[in-house]
């Protein structure tokens, strides 16, 4: 056995998340305020969590069909034509979450050496799993202003030929999201390359300065977009482990048969609280909106003072720059966490264009949110 390798190789070429590896240092330290986790700091709705009580009171915890519970799916075909554009319920596959969404996405696209398209700083997952599906991945520097624009697209597919393209508006880490008229070049350089986008709107709701637009809306796009979208941050449920692809015939199918064998289906318990969030939902989600978007203006205009910071477009992290503090960014993340028990990511968690910058989630009550920053204030002027 031991010269045989037991571990499939492709994970030797994979980092465990920056993420992660930073937060368990902080694990059951109750006297540190965390900018680090993007996860809502609000409970799932009332309403919501009652409808899967009453389910469950109900004894409905059977399998649902493979591709989700048809209702939910009419549901979601109407709710997103807010979005740009109706599907067919029948292009829709209920998941387990976009996490899960997304894996069977590549698996569905992904020959070994095809290339994919991930512009950085990007989510931590896009990556690894592309790369676990035998992708070549190449990364697109997208610094200095963080927006995936039609030339970083088509200078970076000069001399190879990417299959696909990842999109993720509004973004983690950098709240950039994008308006109609940066979607539609984005679409021209996706079109002239022939190239199929994934696109991962799960903050979708949380768009601030303008109203969200699926790419897949836009002319000619339906056909060569796979958007992924889900119920973890807009109606936060991220444990319940809810989410959705929306795909062109030939794609979905492909998608629907991995899924069938290895997830089955998602929880029947939060299919059914998606059924409601989606119906009755809409007040606590712009509750939620509402004080989502109180706490990045308190978090940029108080820090913009003593770090540079874009206003970020949506999602609920801020992603300011520590350059002139000299410090890299793990070197800040840790002595904030050590002096001042502050704990944000480092942007290189990231990818190495977010080296020099870090992440900083608001989506903590105001309360921490104000102690953070004046610490955060404090360690920059200690500096
Ligand atoms: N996509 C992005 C951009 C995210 O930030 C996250 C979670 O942080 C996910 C996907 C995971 O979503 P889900 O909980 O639906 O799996």
């Amino acid at each position: 056995m031991n010269e045989k390798i037991r571990i499939n190789r492709k994970l030797l070429e994979i980092k465990p998340s920056g993420i992660r590896k930073f937060f368990d240092l902080i694990i059951g330290r109750e006297d540190i305020i965390s900018l680090g986790v993007g996860e809502p700091d609000f409970p799932t709705p009332w309403r919501i969590r009652e409808e899967m009580i009453y389910s469950l009171e109900k004894g409905i915890t059977s399998y649902t069909s493979n591709n989700g519970l048809e209702e939910l799916r009419e549901e979601i075909s109407r709710y997103y034509s807010k979005f740009g554009f109706t599907p067919d319920p029948s292009n829709i596959v209920v998941t387990s979450g976009v996490s899960e969404g997304f894996d069977i996405s590549l698996r569905a696209l992904i020959n070994p050496e095809d290339v994919v398209l991930v512009p950085e700083p990007t989510y931590v997952s896009y990556s690894p799993l592309s790369v676990l599906c035998g992708a070549r991945v190449i990364t697109i520097s997208t610094s200095p202003d963080f927006r995936l624009t039609y030339e970083h697209i088509i200078e970076n597919s000069r001399l190879i030929e990417p299959k696909v393209l990842i999109l993720n508006y509004p973004a983690n880490p950098t709240g950039v999201s994008y308006d109609r008229k940066e979607l539609e070049e984005i679409a021209d350089a996706v079109i002239e390359k022939d190239m199929i986008v994934i696109s991962d709107e799960i903050y979708s709701e949380l768009s601030y300065n303008f109203s969200h637009k699926s790419i897949a809306g836009l002319n000619g796009m339906e056909d060569r977009t796979v958007v992924l979208n889900g119920f973890s941050k807009s109606f936060a449920m991220t444990g319940l482990r809810v989410g959705y692809v929306i795909a062109p015939d030939d794609i979905v199918d492909a998608i629907l048969k991995i899924h069938q064998y290895s997830m089955l289906c998602a929880p029947v318990t939060s299919q059914i609280g998606a059924i409601e969030a989606l119906r009755n939902g809409e007040d606590e989600l712009e509750e939620m909106k509402t004080e989502y978007l109180r706490r990045r203006n308190f978090f940029v205009r108080k820090i913009k003072d003593y770090l540079e910071i874009k206003e970020p477009e949506g999602a609920f992290y801020a992603f300011p720059s520590i350059k002139e503090t000299g410090l890299s960014s793990e070197e800040f993340a840790e002595k904030l966490l050590l002096e001042k028990n502050v704990a944000v990511v480092p942007g290189n968690a990231f990818g190495e264009s977010g080296e020099g910058f870090i992440r900083c989630a608001y989506a903590v009550s105001m309360d921490k949110l104000r102690l953070a920053v004046d610490n955060i204030i404090e360690f920059v002027n200690s500096l």
